[in-house]
């Protein structure tokens, strides 16, 4: 897979992906990352990039010839025109979901912007997923690029050491993972739950999928309703409930 990151602070988005897990990728080729600088197809003898808004208003809007400029230089040996995604805080919110879906391309494109945004036009000319990363207005896109960058690229094989460690996170079943510990087996007085210990996998696997429940009804409850149930799942959750309406009353 290959990722292309349209962006004016190339740095930013290469010294924070080719770190960890990510750089060690990149580094086996696991996927490639290609950072574009916007500013270097800026025809203007200063190099800006970026103008006063039509219309009047406060700060400047990035100009749309030195993004399509950038955007043909990527896609020019393409056979196919690829995804390109604009991060806005006016698109769908990223999810699992829509990682999962973006994995399996073989390009993908973000497109970062900065002050008030891009020029309209280049974007209905090149974009076609507009995501945002949560409803809060950050300075620049880098910052969702490289998150959505991040939680695509561990979806790809080999990236994770273990490929089971995806599988079982939270968010890929519908429901928030089980607390997780490890040594020492007492910490401030505090012991590792002693299922754990048993070693007998059936117990292991039983009460972790009770704990996934119990705390996606504690803290995302609305998850609940888009994650596949069984009939045991449903009794365990009516089970918590109950537990949690008495201990209200009780209060
Ligand atoms: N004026 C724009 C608006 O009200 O929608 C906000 C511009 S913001 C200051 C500058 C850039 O940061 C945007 O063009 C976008 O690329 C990025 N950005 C800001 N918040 C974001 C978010 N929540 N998700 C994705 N990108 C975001």
């Amino acid at each position: 897979m290959r990722f292309h990151v349209m962006t004016l602070f190339p740095d930013m988005v290469w010294n924070g992906l080719n770190t960890s897990i990510t750089g060690r990728a990149i580094e086996k080729n696991l996927f490639e990352l290609n950072v574009a600088n916007i500013r270097d197809y800026s025809t203007d003898k200063h190099k800006h990039v970026d103008d006063y808004p039509y219309g009047g208003g406060a700060g400047m809007v990035m100009q749309p010839g030195p993004v399509y400029d950038c955007y043909q230089d990527i896609v020019k040996d393409m056979k196919k025109k690829p995804r390109v995604v604009y991060m806005t805080p006016q698109g769908q919110v990223f999810s699992q979901a829509i990682a999962e879906e973006l994995s399996k391309e073989e390009d993908l494109i973000f497109l970062c912007g900065h002050y008030e945004g891009i020029d309209d036009r280049v974007l209905d000319e090149i974009v076609t997923d507009y995501l945002s990363i949560g409803d809060y207005v950050l300075t620049g896109g880098e910052l969702p690029a490289m998150v959505m960058i991040d939680s695509i690229s561990r979806l790809l094989p080999g990236v994770l050491n273990n490929d089971v460690s995806a599988e079982y996170e939270s968010f890929q079943d519908g429901l928030l993972e089980y607390p997780q510990y490890t040594r020492p087996e007492t910490f401030r007085g505090q012991k590792v739950p002693e299922v754990l210990l048993s070693g007998h996998h059936g117990n292991i696997e039983k009460w972790r999928r009770e704990q996934s429940l119990k705390r996606t009804l504690e803290r995302r409850p609305e998850l609940l309703e888009g994650a596949e149930l069984t009939k045991e799942d449903k009794k365990t959750l009516e089970k918590w409930e109950k537990s949690r309406v008495n201990a209200k009353k009780i209060k």
